[in-house]
């Protein structure tokens, strides 16, 4: 059994979890140790303990202590991008491809501990000058969803830990291969002990028990928009700091004048690839009149080419889907679709492939409305539908009405659209002539209205989560 990392130790449990190969269900990938609220506790205080020490390290060796995570990541990318492909389901590109972002997310955190600043000024009052010194914010709790199980736990953990924080780690529920490899690798990279917590379990139980432990000062969640609104609940309630990634339902516009090809593979890889399974997806397409119907049976064509298979065979170009539960979430809104009276362009059907796995062909959906289920609530699986816009401005309107607000696309070859688009689009990211997904690990990632809570991730933005910001006075 694979166990915790509490207060510098492996320390077992009494339950265990099996993590299952959504690719092929009768291959078990190991067997994963559920940590109790009590041992919760204990990484916490371990964590709370090791403040001083960790805050004492100094740049040189924190920054080296993030090369060496940063540089076995890449090293052993072939290797961990297998486990998770294994475990979660995305190709073995894909996973090759998270792990050597997770790898480039510590390397560049390495070199954010030497940019760590402050300001000295003159006071207003004569006499007395004014510093402005950031400063760790404590213990973090950091609670991850299982569609990124290397890329989003690097995203937090590598900031949290060089700006100075420690950490208690609790990764989903369906990902702990992956999680666990990377707290492998940290506890070997010489981190003071308790500085790194790993508390893997169920988020009802050592979720909660983070959210409600005062010694815990800030929470920062990826997950969906229901447990983000408890996380917020919990969190605020008792005035800990919070950030909060949650769903979407990321709109790309293809106006009239879009480059066919190039808005067909915007829209495919958007939608479908990492089988549709990503906050950032396009969910939605909304295309212009003009050219909708060129485009809608352009992508059928690419569409009903994909070859959908096991995550690990070289062919596969979508994987399966992560879990039976997530299957039947994919499946109900595909009849929900139906029922609607959206039409089904092609997919939506689970395929009995060789092996015992969680395999949809991908969908696409025409004649949707705006009010429709599908159009509005996050599917979070292969699944696609297309809205019609008479003009720009319609298109502009349908993008934006939406709760969430992560990423929204465009593709034109007018400057004057492209430009208004990137001001007006109510979204956290704005993507022209690239798909809604796919992003920098240097700049700052996160959302608008219902999809983000709190200040960005990423780059250097992340030290506004990270950090908190203390004025001194000196006399002189
Ligand atoms: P989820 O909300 O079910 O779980 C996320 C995490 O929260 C898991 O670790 C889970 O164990 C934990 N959790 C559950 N209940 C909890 C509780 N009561 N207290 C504390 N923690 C608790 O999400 P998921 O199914 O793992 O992930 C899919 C969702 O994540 C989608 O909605 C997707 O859009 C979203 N997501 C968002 C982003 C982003 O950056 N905006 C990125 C990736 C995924």
């Amino acid at each position: 059994m694979n166990a915790n990392y509490i207060a510098g130790e492996w320390m077992g449990a009494n339950g265990s979890v099996e993590n299952i190969n959504p690719s092929d269900c009768s291959d078990m990938i190991g067997e994963y140790a559920q940590a109790s609220t009590e041992q919760t506790s204990i990484a916490v205080h371990a964590a709370s303990q090791a403040l001083g020490a960790w805050r004492e390290t100094g740049p040189q060796a924190r920054a080296d202590m993030l090369e060496r995570i940063g540089a076995e990541l890449a090293a052993r990318r072939e290797e961990l991008g297998t486990l998770l492909s294994r475990e979660e389901g995305k190709t073995l590109a894909e996973g090759i491809g998270e792990v050597a972002r997770a790898a480039a997310i510590f390397k560049f955190y390495a070199g954010e501990v030497f940019r760590i600043r402050g300001e000295r000024m003159d006071s207003v009052r004569p006499g007395l000058a004014v510093e402005v010194t950031r400063e760790p914010v404590g213990v973090i709790g950091i609670i991850t969803p299982w569609n990124f199980p290397m890329a989003i736990p690097a995203w937090k953990i590598a900031p949290a830990l060089a700006y100075g924080n420690c950490v208690i780690f609790k990764p989903a529920e369906l990902v702990p291969g992956s999680a666990w490899a990377l707290a492998e690798i940290i506890s070997r990279a010489g981190l003071p002990a308790g500085v790194f917590n790993l508390v893997m379990g169920k988020g009802s139980v050592v979720g909660q028990a983070m959210l409600e432990n005062p010694d815990v000062a800030a929470i920062s969640f990826t997950g969906s928009e229901k447990v983000g609104r408890h996380v917020i609940a919990t969190a605020t309630a008792r005035m800990a700091k919070v950030q909060v990634e949650m769903g979407g339902k990321n709109p790309l516009v293809v106006l009239d004048d879009a480059e066919l090809d190039a808005a067909v593979d915007c829209a495919l890889q958007g939608a479908f690839h990492s089988t549709g399974q990503r906050c950032t997806a396009s969910s939605r397409l909304i295309v212009e009149r003009g050219i909708h119907s060129r485009f809608v049976s352009r992508l059928v064509q690419r569409t009903q080419a994909l070859r959908v298979g096991h995550a690990l065979h070289a062919q596969t170009q979508i994987g399966p889907v992560v879990d039976a539960s997530q299957l039947g979430q994919d499946l109900a809104y595909i009849q929900i679709g139906k029922d609607a009276g959206a039409r089904l362009l092609c997919g939506g059907e689970r395929l009995p492939l060789r092996h015992d796995g969680f395999y949809l062909q991908p969908a696409l959906f025409a004649d949707v409305v705006p009010e429709m289920r599908i159009a509005r609530e996050e599917i979070f699986g292969p699944v696609a539908c297309v809205l019609v816009a008479d003009s720009y401005e319609h298109a502009l309107a349908l993008a934006n009405d939406t709760p969430y607000g992560l990423s929204s696309g465009i593709c034109t070859q007018s400057l004057k659209h492209a430009t208004d688009f990137k001001r007006r689009a109510q979204a956290g990211m704005v993507m022209v002539n690239t798909p809604t997904a796919g992003v920098d690990y240097h700049v700052p990632f996160g959302g608008r209205k219902g999809s983000s809570y709190g200040s960005r991730e990423q780059g250097s933005h992340a030290a506004e989560f990270f950090t908190t910001v203390k004025t001194s006075y000196t006399a002189s």
